[in-house]
């Protein structure tokens, strides 16, 4: 089952795979450590059951913050 799902960085609506947290775009802009934890902290099936644990939860956020203020400052 393919659901829509959208870049979650701040304003993007690029459509990607649930699997992902970002377009490739926006991921480029996510620090490396920051990568490995959201990759790490990732359980394959999450996106399918709706439960993520809250270590992916905060790695995600803290992602999704990397790239609004790298946005912000150009
Ligand atoms: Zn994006």
């Amino acid at each position: 089952m393919i659901q829509i799902h959208k870049c979650h960085a701040f304003g993007c609506d690029e459509h990607i795979h649930p699997r992902f947290l970002m377009c490739a775009k926006h991921w480029a802009m996510v620090p490396k450590r920051s990568q490995t934890k959201v990759l790490k902290t990732y359980r394959k099936g999450q996106e399918i059951d709706k439960n993520p644990s809250n270590e992916y939860l905060f790695a995600a956020k803290e992602a999704i913050q990397a790239v609004q203020i790298k946005e912000a400052h150009g």
